[in-house]
């Protein structure tokens, strides 16, 4: 059988314990993970993309070691189907959370499969403890001075913290 390569794409505007959790489960999966960080711009992420690639790497290493799977990090603006030829991905990893992610995600696979049939994307569901969190209200928490402890990596916590607090500080 060939290798089995996964591409597990984001904005990852921070990296979440949800992220980590998808990433443990599908490191048991695939015989390569590549975490593909969107640029994103669009999104306007608070993160700069050398921010947001930084935080992943961190976590990777722990999990590449444990896992003994090979996980590499790069940066991708182009289309996702494109990307996934580039790094020679066979499956695109994405994670489902109850019932919002469903309908964006049922389309994105459709549209992809109309790109290129031969990619299959699988979906991995988080533990219950992760299901809830989102990138989006972890940073309405942070800004808002809530703990956001458990929701983060502790170094993805400590630079919340000092975006807010530098963001304070810069206030009139
Ligand atoms: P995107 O901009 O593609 O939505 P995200 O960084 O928000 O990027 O999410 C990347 C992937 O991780 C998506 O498939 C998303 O559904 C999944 N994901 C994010 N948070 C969680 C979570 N708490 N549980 C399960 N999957 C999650």
């Amino acid at each position: 059988m060939s290798k089995l390569v996964g591409l597990y794409p984001g904005t990852f505007d921070p990296l979440t314990l949800g992220h980590v959790d998808i990433v443990e489960r599908a490191v048991k999966l695939v015989d390569e993970l590549v975490i593909g960080v969107a640029i994103n711009r669009d999104k306007g992420p608070l993160f700069s993309l050398e921010e947001r690639v930084g935080m992943v790497e961190t976590e990777m290493a722990r999990i590449s070691k444990a896992a003994g799977t090979p996980i590499s990090v790069k940066p991708f603006e182009t289309l996702l189907m494109h990307f996934a030829e580039e790094v020679g991905a066979n499956t695109i990893v994405r994670g489902l959370r109850a019932v919002s992610d469903f309908e964006y995600e049922f389309q994105m696979v459709g549209m992809n499969q109309a790109l290129n049939d031969e990619i299959e994307t699988v979906f991995l569901m988080a533990d219950a403890r992760y299901q809830s969190i989102a990138s989006r209200l972890v940073k309405e928490i942070a800004r808002l001075g809530g703990g956001i402890d458990s929701f983060v990596p502790d170094h993805v916590a400590a630079a919340l913290l000092a975006k807010f607090n530098a963001s304070k500080n810069k206030r009139p």
